[in-house]
């Protein structure tokens, strides 16, 4: 990889849409062949997960596919203790930082004389939380997905994550699991998965909400699904965009940068700034450091979707950034706080020097389950509301009633639903 830095004034139509739009991984060219696992799993539940896996192990039943006592005591037993301690650290935050997000369990007001309406907060009573596990383990999504659910008290938090020779798990992700509080776990993966927790198939139960993120397979079932269960918002390839001025460390930026290029491929890094200084000087601490680096076999596919851009000025910065709407925002100024109040677009903040994006990935509170490619536009991370529901109420008085009386008569005359009016004139008829 070998950056310059550009003008952001100059770049062309584009080359701007190619950055905005970044890997727009083309979901649907995979609908078809999963809506035909789908179907499969609906009609024949277990059987069909049980033909598509018993490569990995002989004489598979449906019931190997459940994470029993025995196999979790095991995977615990194997994890270093130095390990689960980095687990449990980072639980404590999360559980906490979503703990705070919970809003109170119910509230009322007297909208007008005799009429009192209120929301009430439920949690669903049961969630499926995907833990990707194809290319690598994600031990921290367990965390990350499966503590909200329980911070906000769904009754039954089921997860999915794919196995491997021997319908083995790795035991971290187990372990982390366990750590979260998960109900109970599956070794299933891809599309079977989604379409077990959204179905129901036996051995796996129906769940109300499938959260968590995956490859184009995982993503394609969840929104095949979306209907028969809810799910949360697309989250494709990570990225970053780091806005800076003339304050921050060139040497800390570049590796800020690189740290999003070594997960994918098609994952995009950005750096904003008004110093052409600070760009030229990224760049070249880029290009120094890029051949020593590790997980070069992802970088060199990579690189795509990555720009330094030079703005005329922090105004012109910011209005890109919120353009770009990244799943991570790292603002590095003199004055954060103050840049942040003029963000409006971002899955998750990180601010000042002191907080590059692996500390919410993992360990700070902050979910990293964040939507990307403009996503944060119009969706927030995974929260607490994920797993809540709010249902309204209201209670009148007879006076209350009657104060509503001719409006709402008189509106459902005119909507042409005169039983309507009748159930409010009949209560004064006694
Ligand atoms: P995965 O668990 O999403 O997918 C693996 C499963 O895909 C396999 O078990 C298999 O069942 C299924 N699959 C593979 N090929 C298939 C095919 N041709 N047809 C049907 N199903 C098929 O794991 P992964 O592949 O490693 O992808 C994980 C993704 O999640 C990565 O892109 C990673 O960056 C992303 N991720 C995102 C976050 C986040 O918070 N945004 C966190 C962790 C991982």
């Amino acid at each position: 990889m070998q950056l310059t830095p550009e003008k952001l004034g100059d770049l062309s139509p584009q080359r701007r849409e190619r950055l905005m739009a970044r890997s727009n991984e083309d979901i649907s060219s995979v609908f078809d062949h999963v809506r035909g696992i789908l179907a499969d799993i609906r009609a024949r539940g277990d059987q069909a997960s049980v033909d598509w896996h018993k490569e990995l192990k002989a004489d598979l039943t449906p019931d190997d596919f459940r994470v029993d006592h025995a196999e979790m005591t095991k995977a615990l037993g194997q994890t270093p203790k130095d390990l689960l301690g980095c687990l449990e650290k980072a639980a404590v935050n999360i559980r906490a930082f979503h703990a705070a997000q919970m809003e109170r369990p119910m509230w009322q007001m007297e909208v007008a004389p005799g009429i009192i309406a209120g929301r009430k907060t439920t949690p669903l009573d049961s969630a499926g939380c995907y833990v990707p596990g194809g290319r690598a383990a994600y031990p921290s999504t367990a965390l990350m997905t499966i503590l909200p659910a329980v911070v906000a008290g769904v009754g039954r938090v089921v997860v999915c994550t794919p196995p491997g020779e021997g319908l083995q798990v790795n035991p971290l992700t187990l372990a982390a699991c366990h750590i979260a509080g998960a109900s109970e776990i599956y070794k299933l993966g891809g599309p079977w998965a989604i379409g077990a927790m959204a179905y129901g198939t036996g051995v796996v139960p129906k769940v109300a909400k499938i959260v968590g993120p995956g490859n184009k397979y995982v993503t394609a079932a969840k929104m095949q699904v979306f209907g028969v269960v809810d799910i949360d918002s697309p989250a494709g390839p990570s990225e970053a965009l780091l806005l800076a001025d003339r304050t921050a460390n060139p040497r800390h930026l570049a590796l800020d940068f690189l740290s999003q290029v070594e997960h994918d491929p098609a994952s995009a890094a950005v750096l904003v700034t008004d110093d052409a200084q600070l760009a030229q000087a990224v760049c070249q601490r880029i290009n120094d450091i890029y051949p020593g680096m590790p997980r070069r076999q992802i970088m060199d596919q990579g690189g795509a979707y990555c720009a330094v851009l030079v703005a005329d000025d922090m105004d012109q910065a910011i209005e890109f950034t919120n353009d770009y709407a990244p799943e991570h925002l790292q603002i590095v100024t003199a004055e954060p706080f103050v840049t942040l109040q003029r963000i409006r677009h971002a899955g998750s903040i990180f601010m000042g020097p002191w907080a590059p994006v692996p500390v919410g990935d993992y360990a700070s509170g902050t979910n990293h389950t964040l939507p990307t490619g403009q996503g944060a536009k119009m969706f927030s991370g995974l929260s607490v509301d994920d797993f809540l529901k709010k249902p309204t109420f209201q209670y009148l008085t007879k006076d209350g009633l009657a104060s509503l009386r001719q409006t709402v008569t008189t509106l459902a005359e005119a909507e042409g639903l005169p039983i309507h009016a009748m159930t409010v004139r009949e209560r004064f008829n006694d």
